[in-house]
């Protein structure tokens, strides 16, 4: 186990890090990893809702734990990063956290004993600072620089914000990175036999991504879907009455996600999606889903331009 990783873990962490492991196929299974695979995702995840609350800081350190199959969260307590493996040792990486959260992210694979390295591809959600702020990190540590959307590429590639977006005026700027592929709406990805695909979902931003995944067991095989913030969140001046077309994406936005083959959601801010709640009743499959998280943030679309159309 790497030296930082003891430091930071507790005993009972390390274990069943070396476990998942161990089940993750990602190397010999070291001579401790023992015990029911079963058992050790829910330690793993009850030291996670343990750790974490619900809107909880964006850097701070929470420990990875198994979502389903092949996917599993590395992120930090308030922003997620997803991991989904290949099941023959290499890994698809969706979203950083902020350049201080790519940190945690990075500390959660060493949790796992998985090497940078062996993440082959690095895909984003939405270009955001909080979310992918530190894409340059993970590529200094895995070689590979990200795979955005066609409309995001350059926010990436030069670290500015769009001045399309709703948030443009109080966005951060971010240290660019290479910008490996982009995508358009139905793309297909992925590393070895494991296929992710893009769907396109702009609204809380212009190029915004939502993907989807298969996660199988031995027993059942369940579509992840990774959908995107989609929240109708802006900065003064902008009001999204004065860009009537935008908000007609936004609504296709919803009304696709909605429609989606969604067996378990997850999002970008884990609260979002009511992430930790599922955790407590035990699973990520049951709560909301994607039609009702598109239900809510079509709401909240509805309520700011009301708000506008009443100043
Ligand atoms: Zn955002």
């Amino acid at each position: 186990m790497p030296k930082s990783a003891i430091v930071t873990m507790s005993t009972s962490s390390i274990s069943l890090a070396l476990a998942a492991l161990a089940s993750l196929g990602g190397g010999a299974a070291p001579a401790m990893a023992q015990g029911d695979p079963d058992d050790l995702d829910t330690q793993m995840r009850t030291e996670w809702t343990q750790t974490c609350a619900d809107w909880d800081e964006w850097d701070k350190p929470g420990p990875p734990f198994r979502v389903f199959a092949n996917t599993w969260y590395v992120g930090t307590c308030g922003i997620a990063a997803i991991l989904v493996a290949d099941g023959h040792g290499g890994f698809v990486l969706i979203d950083s956290g902020t350049d201080a959260g790519a940190q945690v992210v990075l500390d959660n694979l060493q949790a796992l004993a998985i090497d940078p390295h062996d993440i082959g591809m690095v895909l984003e959600s939405h270009e955001h600072w909080d979310h992918v702020g530190g894409m340059a990190r993970i590529a200094e540590a895995t070689g590979h620089g990200v795979v955005t959307s066609r409309e995001a590429w350059r926010v990436f590639a030069t670290g500015q914000p769009d001045p399309r977006d709703p948030q443009f005026s109080t966005l951060e700027q971010m240290r660019p990175v290479e910008v490996v592929n982009t995508v358009t709406d139905g793309t297909v990805v992925g590393v070895g036999n494991l296929r992710l695909t893009a769907i396109a979902t702009p609204g809380h931003t212009p190029g915004a991504l939502t993907w989807q995944w298969q996660s199988c067991d031995d027993n059942r095989c369940l579509t992840v879907v990774y959908a995107d913030s989609l929240s109708p969140v802006q900065s003064d001046p902008y009001r999204y009455s004065d860009h009537p077309e935008y908000v007609d994406t936004f609504r296709d936005s919803l009304a696709r996600l909605a429609e989606l083959d969604c067996d378990v959601l997850l999002t970008p801010h884990p609260s979002a999606s009511q992430m930790r709640d599922r955790l407590l009743a035990g699973d990520l499959s049951q709560g909301m889903n994607c039609a009702e998280y598109a239900e809510i943030q079509d709401a909240r679309l509805s309520q700011r331009l009301a708000l506008e159309a009443g100043q």
